[in-house]
């Protein structure tokens, strides 16, 4: 099979190394599709300099003019759209269903990119003394960094260099080298909308990589998006370095479900949320927590739905219901921590492990599982999966329910079902976490808001998107005036007369 090529984008250049690589795969059949060059310190440095050479005349362009060509890139995105996807799905292998969910994610935030002109104005107060006016401008922050996860290929670099771009700093992306074609085929529309050489700039790697951005002293700003250890990593190695840094990590989200929550509407929404994306989603509803007789309700047509969820290749136009996971490895581990749940005393209601996928047997799958009475301390009740495993916890009241969810270390979403809107906002009011859904299940903000988490789900003051993406990427200015007739106050010239 011929491999698709994985560049690097230096200074405007496509460049394709001749060093080692790491597969990339596409899940649904365990086919290498290509093998993504892992760069040294020297790619950094070439990709950093770009950058910092193309960012006084990006700086100098009026953010209008920056506006339009990322109103180009939004058109073209649209004209490619479906090209995107299956690229997206391809190296993904999630749904085409659920790659259009993750390529229109991105491209709201371009539309939100594009209002840049009002979005970069300050502020002025006249008079704040006698004759004395104060105003405070945006200006950019210079080369700007963006390292991300597997589990978006689209959506999750979108969260950051429009924004970045658009409020006149450069950019260095190191996509996953799990999936780094999609983020290439994206970078492509940019340069065809007219973006100036070495404003975006790709380098792909691992470590070395990351740690010579982390470290650069020509990087002033750091967005980051993966697993909490790594972006614990990413949030002190870079602000040790005197960079700005926004780091998101994983996640652990509770849903609750009240005993007077729509049934059919709470089973799909619960269904959505814990297996959507294969349930590699910082944001899946990754454990119910059924409250009183909410057991009896709501538990069995759970279940009944969950064993009806087909698994299948994503590549071809019939699709299924889910997807593969991104490698084989991570489906054993997925399987392998769905034993370890068993063996601790959870009880399997739907099992996915061995699932059969007979039209693609290579390919990388787990099927839709639910572990019932996972008890609070053990390894599936702490650990992020990261697939398609749902968890049920049981609670006798909405108290002991949000006390529970409020216990996890992470802080990225929380949802109820319920017909209560006297439940609902104490749930609103009491959960510990950034991202609330009520009668939603994956409560994920949108390019107008800030992509909020808390606790060990982010690390960082100023959150992705919306205008603390503006905040993060721009970097105040103060100036303080007064001006005087001609000659009023010139001690010498009075001191003469
Ligand atoms: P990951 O942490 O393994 O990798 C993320 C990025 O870090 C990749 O670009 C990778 O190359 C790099 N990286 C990996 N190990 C590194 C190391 N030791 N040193 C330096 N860099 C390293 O994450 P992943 O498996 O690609 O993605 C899944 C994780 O991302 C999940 O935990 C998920 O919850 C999280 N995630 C969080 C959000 C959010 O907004 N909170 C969104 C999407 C995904």
């Amino acid at each position: 099979m011929n491999l698709e090529p994985c560049p690097f984008f230096i200074g405007g250049e496509w460049l394709q190394p001749n060093v080692a690589g790491t597969p990339v795969f596409n899940p649904s059949t365990g086919d290498t599709i290509a093998e993504c060059p892992i760069g040294t310190v020297a790619d950094v440095n070439a990709a950093v300099e770009a950058a910092h050479a193309a960012f006084p005349a990006w700086m100098e362009t009026p953010p209008v003019e920056r506006a339009r060509i990322l109103g180009k890139f939004k058109m073209l995105m649209d004209e490619n759209f479906e090209d995107i996807v299956r690229s997206n799905t391809r190296e993904h292998g999630k749904t085409l269903v659920e790659s259009r969910g993750d390529v229109k994610r991105g491209i709201e935030v371009v539309e939100f990119a594009l209002g840049v002109p009002s979005l970069m104005m300050g502020e002025v107060l006249e008079n704040v003394a006698r004759g004395i006016d104060c105003e405070a401008i945006r200006q950019p922050l210079g080369v700007c960094v963006g390292i991300t996860p597997f589990n978006f290929p689209a959506m999750v670099p979108l969260w950051m260099y429009p924004i970045a771009i658009a409020c006149g700093n450069t950019f260095v992306l190191k996509p996953s080298e799990k999936v780094p074609l999609t983020a290439i085929k994206i970078a492509k529309l940019l340069e065809k909308a007219g973006l100036p050489k070495g404003v975006l700039n790709i380098v792909h790697g691992g470590r070395e990589v990351v740690d010579a951005l982390l470290t650069h002293p020509k990087v002033k700003a750091i967005s980051f998006v993966g697993s909490t250890p790594i972006a614990r990593y990413i949030y002190e190695v870079g602000t040790k370095h005197g960079k700005r840094v926004q780091s998101n990590g994983g996640a652990k989200n509770y849903v609750i479900i009240m005993p007077d929550a729509d049934v059919e509407n709470s089973t799909r929404g619960v269904i959505e949320a814990a297996f959507g994306c294969a349930g590699e989603r910082c944001m899946a509803g990754s454990t119910a927590v059924v409250v009183g007789a909410a057991e009896k309700l709501v538990l069995p047509t759970l279940v009944e739905a969950t064993k009806r969820i087909k698994v299948g290749p994503t590549d071809r136009e019939a699709q299924p219901d889910m997807g593969a996971l991104i490698s084989r490895q991570h489906a054993n581990r997925v399987q392998e921590l769905i034993s370890i749940g068993e063996q601790q005393g959870a009880k399997v209601l739907a099992d996915g492990r061995g699932v059969k996928v007979n039209e693609a047997p290579n390919g990388f799958y787990v099927g839709a599982t639910i572990l019932d009475h996972v008890q609070t301390g053990t390894t599936v009740a702490k650990e992020e999966i990261f697939g398609p495993v749902l968890n049920v916890m049981h609670m006798e009241d909405l108290g002991a329910a949000i006390e529970l969810a409020n216990k996890s270390m992470y802080g990225n979403g929380a949802s109820i079902f319920t017909r209560s809107g006297k439940a609902a906002r104490e749930f609103k009011h009491s959960a510990k976490a950034g991202m609330i859904g009520i009668n939603i299940g994956v409560p994920a903000s949108m390019a107008w808001f800030p992509f909020n988490g808390w606790d060990e789900s982010f690390f960082g003051d100023l959150h992705m998107q919306g205008r603390e993406g503006v905040q993060f990427f721009t970097q105040q200015k103060v100036t303080t005036s007064r001006w005087f007739s001609y000659g009023e106050g010139d001690i010498w010239h009075t001191e003469k007369k």
